[in-house]
């Protein structure tokens, strides 16, 4: 056992703290435990609290007045402590796992509950993971020596690390998360372990992989979860388009291969967790559209944007990404690509933002600055030209053009009512077409002038389209 250095002593939360001293009181004893004090030696504010208590699930009910029973099956419920505002916090209280756990039913004395915090820890995956931290005496335990691997930033796993990894497939996924989030180098067996024990990996469902892929997200250089994910084979079984990157040389505009591309524009991509699974997947049809040019003397993508979309889509399908961000992520593949130049007419700019979005463009733009960061050579000519493209861009916007049949001055209840079309396909496809009038020239934009042109569109023999002359 080792003191708390005594400047952290004051992070630990009043709650935890209070919750700890009343299972004393009681004659239990409670201790806080994993990533929170992980989290705590590195300095970092931690939110969540977890405790592991020598108590049964019943008993820490029978001490707090205010428990839910969220997982009473594994041992766990949540109790809700009041802090002096009387502001409530819930915290996870675990009965401890492991092998002497409640072995004799005599009262434990102090060895006893050593004994049992430490089988405990011997569960957890890594080393710097498996601390209990005693808050009422400011006392660690740390029987594996995590602290001394926080210090010196490596991971290990805790024990034989192919045994571990061959109990729970999530385990090697959660050692490449925590070598991006922690910037922590995978120690040598542990790292050997994992193509070892891949059969054990593809258990692990899909909802925890696209989970564990957002929690590496928000690592500063998530690209060092993707590589370790590379070399280990994990990607391999998980999501082997990206490897088609691998190796692929690019063209005179791209200093890197493709995948390291996708990795570096993924660490300059500054934005959320999808934001940034976005960046990741942005050039995933590039291996499959590259074709060599005699004209250029050089490697051509055409069409990896679409490519690349019709890719992503099953990709994020696959993992249980929610509905909306896959539509999210897989725009903004199909879309990141743009040449903006001065030329653009203001048409041309409005054209643009209908067809992305509005809703899209600062995503588009976040992305657009990681891809031209990533490229490995030179980038401050495209980020000039991104600038002067958002400044263009405030413009046309604040000018208040429509962009959407929205927005026009007409709906499909006018053209019906003034122009006698019937419901159908007819009435999209005409405010489509006033659409892209109002976007040639927004001073279209008028009832009586989109009720004009609506009409001129209509074939005078209307029958069979739907739609009919007012008579
Ligand atoms: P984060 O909360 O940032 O995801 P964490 O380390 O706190 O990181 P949790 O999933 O909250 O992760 O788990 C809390 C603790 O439970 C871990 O620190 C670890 O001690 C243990 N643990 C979690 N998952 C596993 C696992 N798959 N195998 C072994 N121990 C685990
Ligand atoms: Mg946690």
């Amino acid at each position: 056992m080792t003191a708390l250095p005594s400047h952290l002593e004051k992070e630990i939360s009043e709650e935890a703290l209070a919750l700890c001293a009343r299972l004393r009181e009681k004659g239990k004893r409670g201790w806080v435990v994993g990533g929170c004090v992980r989290d705590l030696l590195l300095g970092k504010g931690v939110s969540d609290w977890d405790i592991a208590t020598d108590a049964l699930p019943e008993e820490v009910m029978k001490i707090f007045p205010r428990v839910i029973p969220t997982g009473v099956q594994h041992g766990t419920v949540t109790v809700l402590m009041r802090d002096k505002k009387g502001e409530s916090h819930p915290l996870e209280v675990t009965t401890l796992r492991g092998e002497t756990t409640y072995s004799d039913g005599r009262r434990p004395d102090a060895v006893h509950f050593v004994e049992d915090i430490v089988a405990d820890l011997a569960r957890r995956d890594f080393t710097v993971n498996a601390i209990a931290l005693d808050p009422t005496v400011g006392m660690l335990i740390d029987p594996f020596a995590g602290q001394s691997d926080l210090e010196a930033r490596i991971l290990r796993a805790v024990g034989n690390p192919v045994e571990r990894f061959s109990e729970d497939g999530l385990r090697v996924l959660r050692a490449a998360r925590f070598a991006a989030t922690l910037e922590m180098e995978i120690e040598a067996d542990t790292l050997r372990a994992i193509p070892q024990t891949l059969e054990t990996y593809k258990k692990v469902s899909a909802e925890r992989i696209r989970d564990e892929w957002m929690k590496a997200m928000k690592a500063k250089s998530p690209s060092r979860a993707f590589e370790v994910m590379r070399e280990t084979g994990i990607l391999g079984i998980t999501c082997p388009e990206l490897l088609e990157g691998v190796g692929m040389e690019q063209n005179k505009w791209h200093g890197y291969d493709v995948w390291r591309h996708g990795m570096a524009c993924l660490d300059a991509c500054r934005g959320d967790a999808a934001l940034r699974i976005a960046a990741l997947l942005h050039d995933v049809g590039k291996p499959r559209t590259r074709e060599f040019s005699t004209k250029t003397n050089d490697y051509t993508f055409y069409d990896h944007d679409r490519v690349g979309a019709e890719i992503a889509e099953p990709i994020l399908s696959r993992l249980r990404f929610s509905n909306d961000e896959r539509a999210r992520i897989v725009h903004l593949v199909r879309h990141h690509l743009f040449h903006y130049t001065e030329d653009w007419s203001d048409a041309a700019v409005r054209r643009w933002l209908k067809k992305v979005g509005l809703e899209r463009v600062e995503d588009l733009y976040a992305l657009n600055e990681a891809d031209a960061r990533g490229k490995g050579r030179d980038f401050d000519e495209d980020l000039q030209t991104l600038e002067r493209m958002k400044l263009r861009i405030e413009q046309i916007k604040s000018e208040g053009a429509a962009l959407t049949v929205r927005s026009l001055k007409v709906n499909g209840g006018d053209l019906m009512k003034e122009l006698g079309m019937k419901p159908g396909r007819a009435i999209g496809e005409t405010l489509e077409a006033l659409l892209e009038m109002v976007i040639v020239d927004p001073s279209v934009n008028e009832r009586d002038e989109l009720l004009r042109r609506a009409q001129s569109l209509l074939p005078s023999d209307a029958v069979g389209s739907g739609a009919s002359l007012k008579s």
